[in-house]
């Protein structure tokens, strides 16, 4: 945390520690209102957001898993087994409809629980095409993301008027713009937030209403002071496609002598990579998102020949001095397992110290992580300059 952390901030980390008791209040204050279970990686909130909805980004949410196991195999990753929990013990009452847009097999499986499980419960799996370089690709996601529009205003019950979604889309804009000036801070080595305060921020944007988290967010801001630039070894974190890495491993990381100066993390660059644009047809707007997204940073799940995470991730790395790599990847993530010889091939060719470190829901060995990152740490400082 930060030395001095002020009312906004203890808020926002209130809303990303404890989801369920801003939904409470939320619904309290939107009498009628619903309250949508989002699965990651790419539904457009702006949609529901303009429906009158609140889109809540369901998060792993750290209860051990119990039910869980016997609805999904073992080989299933974390977050999908914990999903499939909230689903059978009930935390997941919480939503009023399941609203996706992807297509890992492994989300599909978790979401095919809820539609099983809750067989009164909206569940809507709407396939934004993962093929990126067809030259089909832009009109069928255009068609897909009417889908969702007319699946939402059906569930809804309320319209989606162009205006009120256009100014849902310069909501999400503002606050993903005040999030990444942090991001973009960190980088410049103006660090002055924790990864694990910084993943709090960014939970709550997937939590809160948009208008409401800019404004407590530009709050927060104000209390926070830059630092300059230490001489820890700056690390670039890259995976975790779907769920945020444990808190208990970003302070072990930096607890090693290293300090996080950037990543690809969906709970970091990759969820607020890209804006929508803000002039023309909105719904041709967010089917260019979705596209220019895979670009700003690439994703395993995509298939496009002009895209790939390892080009991007040695453009980041360059960009920010990042020293090492650590990979964080979830025990049987598919799409990040098939791709990461990929990444280790470009890092080892320029010669940029890397470790992996298999994550799961519970369990995990951190102190055998904390050993094996104070050696990445040491293989890194040793590539320093010697001042003589
Ligand atoms: S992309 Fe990986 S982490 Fe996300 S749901 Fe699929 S297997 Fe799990």
């Amino acid at each position: 945390m930060t030395d001095a952390p002020s009312e906004a901030m203890e808020r926002l980390v209130g809303v990303a520690r404890d989801p369920r008791a801003y939904v409470g209040r939320w619904r309290a204050e939107h009498p009628g209102g619903a309250v949508l279970a989002i699965l990651p990686m790419n539904f457009p909130r702006e949609l529901a957001h303009a429906a009158g909805a609140l889109p809540v980004i369901v998060q792993d949410d750290q209860e051990p898993i119990t039910e869980g196991r016997a609805l999904l195999a073992e080989f299933y990753c974390g977050y999908t087994r914990n999903l499939a929990d909230q689903v059978a013990t009930g935390r997941f009452d919480l939503y009023d409809a399941v609203f996706t847009a992807d297509h890992c097999i492994q989300l599909i499986g978790a979401t095919e629980i809820a539609r099983t499980l809750k067989p009164d419960t909206t569940v809507f799996l709407g396939m934004l095409n993962s093929s990126m370089n067809d030259s089909w690709a832009p009109a069928k996601v255009t068609e897909t993301m009417a889908e969702i529009r007319a699946e939402i205003e059906r569930f809804t019950g309320n319209p989606v008027e162009q205006g009120a979604l256009r100014q849902s889309i310069e909501a999400y804009n503002r606050d993903r713009r005040l999030i990444r000036q942090l991001l973009d801070a960190r980088s410049a080595g103006e660090a002055s937030l924790s990864p694990v305060e910084l993943q709090d921020i960014i939970v709550s944007s997937m939590v809160m209403d948009p208008v409401e988290h800019h404004a407590l967010l530009f709050e927060a801001l104000a209390g926070i002071h830059r630092t300059e630039r230490d001489d820890r070894v700056r690390v670039h974190l890259s995976g975790h496609l779907c769920h945020a890495p444990r808190r208990e491993l970003l302070e072990v990381i930096e607890d090693s002598g290293a300090i996080v100066v950037d990543d690809d993390l969906y709970h970091g660059r990759r969820y607020l990579s890209t804006d929508v644009e803000e002039e023309g047809d909105p719904i041709a707007a967010l089917a260019g998102w979705y596209a220019r997204r895979n670009v700003t940073i690439p994703c395993p799940t995509r298939v496009q020949q002009d895209a790939d995470w390892d080009t991007y991730l040695l453009e980041a790395v360059r960009h920010s001095g990042a020293e090492a790599v650590i990979h964080l990847m979830p025990k049987f993530c598919e799409p990040h397992m098939l791709y990461y010889p990929e990444l280790r091939k470009a890092l080892d060719a320029a010669e940029v110290p890397q470790l992996q470190l298999e994550t799961e829901h519970e369990g995990m060995p951190l102190e055998s992580f904390r050993t094996r990152i104070e050696a990445l740490v040491e293989r890194a400082l040793r590539r320093r300059p010697v001042h003589v």
